[in-house]
């Protein structure tokens, strides 16, 4: 069983390719109010959580409430694939700013769990070549995650792993 040990005041990335269980794992663990989500923000700035075109903007959106949080120093979760090290970078500049610990988890159940999955979701019918690319842009980062400024590191990397992870806040 993964233990995690949170401190009370940090910025938490979910890192997981599309249908990994990222909001799912998310919504168990963390209170609503904590979690920021692109989707979320996608329909805020578009009234379409699936709206590719609003990603900039909904990114925008993701880094101005991650900076108000950050400023009065509310742990938070940000709900995105976050297998980009550029997009990482962005986030976890804003929460260096504020000297807040970031925490990284990876959730990777495997390529076919997340394609099964995606399968069911109407709102996820692209070819599987983008899960297989969120994947690989994945693991390609997991050994620099540590040079990017992650003090806590934690890869739930099967079902078992993720669905037993238990999450603790130090108080
Ligand atoms: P996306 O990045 O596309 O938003 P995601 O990583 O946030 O995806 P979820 O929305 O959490 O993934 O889950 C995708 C689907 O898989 C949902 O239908 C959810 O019910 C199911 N699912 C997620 N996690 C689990 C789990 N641990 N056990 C069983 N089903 C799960």
């Amino acid at each position: 069983m993964s233990s995690i040990l949170l401190p009370e005041f940090c910025l938490v990335l979910l890192i997981g390719a599309s249908g990994s269980g990222k909001t799912t794992f998310a919504g168990k663990h963390f209170k609503p109010t904590e979690i920021v989500s692109s989707d979320w923000a996608r329909g805020r700035v578009a009234d379409d959580e699936n709206s590719l075109e609003a990603t900039p903007d909904a990114f925008e959106l993701v880094q101005t409430l991650i900076e108000i949080r950050m400023r009065r120093r509310m742990l938070t979760v940000v709900d995105a694939t976050n297998v980009r090290a550029e997009d990482r970078a962005k986030l976890t500049a804003i929460a260096k700013r504020w000297d807040a610990l970031c925490a990284a988890i990876v959730i990777d159940p495997g390529e076919d769990i997340c394609l099964d999955r995606n399968k069911l979701r109407p709102d996820r019918q692209f070819g599987p070549h983008v899960v297989r690319n969120q994947r690989s842009a994945l693991r390609k980062g997991l050994g620099g995650l540590k040079r990017e400024g992650f003090r806590e590191i934690h890869q739930l990397m099967s079902r078992a792993a993720i669905d037993d992870a238990v999450i603790t806040r130090q108080k």
